[in-house]
């Protein structure tokens, strides 16, 4: 793949940009249709479709955003019934691939596992399981909870000492990075033969994210670079041989779709998020103030909705599990 070059001011981008897509190669790249709508350009690929900022933030840039997500994650911890839903979601994506991997083989590994909601899961089904996280106070407190180990580093250099493993899985992981290629590369080097993979993802083909366009929630540059749909997630695991088992729309990590839709017509009143030096300020304030745990209780008890409640089922889905096995 061609090196993408050095990352320049946003906004100084000429409209006729010839960018190859860092999916699938793909050129010219257009801009996307939220590219006048953020101060961040953001490229579409015309094949592939995926979505991505260009010009990337520069790796300073990246470090003092993930120090300051970091910072705003621990404000925010976790509701109860937030908890429940999230382990009843794993719950119904295990049962999905109940067949995979094979009885006896069953070492599990999630890349930005976070709190590890996923990893209770795949330990309730008694399969061996390790993660990775970035944040060290994060992984201590998953480690010590669940009684596991959890490396601590940004997945795909954490990665790269480890062994193989028969199911990996990566949550919202690849959108925020400047080359979910070389993550997901590093992913499929290290899946057993007839393993799995699971990714999750914001879905940018969804109803929600079309019809919001850059006032769609997960549409927050540069937090997430890449904005990937079914076809482009598809290729970039192609593009490292994986081969696709079976794709699933779901809510997920995402707000029942009456509330993705009142944010996005919040967004589209306000201007979406994204100043340079302090992207998703509103965010911040938030996670500091003392409306943060009423604001909290609201989301939650409105997201606990069950997700069938909201007919038909593929409005409500903003989010994409793609599974993936070593072609
Ligand atoms: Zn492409």
């Amino acid at each position: 793949m061609q090196d993408l070059g050095p990352a320049t001011a946003a906004g100084a981008l000429p409209l006729s940009v010839g960018v190859p897509c860092p999916v699938c190669g793909a050129k010219p790249v257009g801009p996307s249709r939220q590219y006048l709508a953020s101060e961040w350009a953001t490229l579409r690929c015309p094949e592939c479709t995926v979505e991505f900022v260009w010009p990337l933030p520069r790796e300073e840039e990246l470090s003092a955003l993930y120090d300051w997500r970091i910072y705003a994650s621990r404000q925010y911890l976790t509701f109860p019934g937030t908890d429940r839903r999230r382990a009843r979601m794993w719950d119904e994506i295990l049962d999905s691939v109940t067949d995979h991997p094979a009885p006896e083989r069953r070492s599990v590994l999630e890349v930005g596992c976070g709190y590890g909601y996923f990893m209770e899961a795949a330990l309730r089904r008694g399969w061996h399981v390790e993660g990775i996280e970035l944040d060290p106070a994060t992984a201590r407190r998953a480690g010590e909870r669940l009684g596991v180990v959890v490396h601590v580093g940004d997945g795909r250099t954490a990665l790269q000492p480890l062994g193989r493993f028969d199911l990996i899985t990566a949550s919202h992981w690849l959108e925020h990075l400047p080359d979910p290629r070389s993550a997901i590369a590093e992913v499929a080097r290290h899946v057993n033969p007839g393993g799995l993979v699971i990714v999750r993802v914001p879905d940018s083909g969804s109803p929600v994210a079309r019809s919001a366009g850059a006032n769609w929630t997960w549409f927050c540059p540069p937090v997430h670079l890449f904005y990937f749909a079914e076809r482009s997630l598809g290729a970039l695991a192609s593009s490292v041989g994986l081969r696709v088992v079976s794709v699933r729309h779901h809510r997920g990590d995402a707000h029942l779709w009456p509330l993705e839709c009142a944010v996005a017509l919040g967004r589209s009143a306000i201007g979406p998020p994204g100043v340079r030096d302090r992207p998703q300020t509103w965010t911040a304030e938030v996670a500091r103030s003392p409306i943060k745990s009423v604001l909290g209780r609201i989301t939650e008890a409105i997201d606990l909705v069950p997700e069938r409640a909201v007919p038909p089922a593929r409005w409500n889905a903003s989010e994409l599990v793609v599974v993936l096995t070593p072609a």
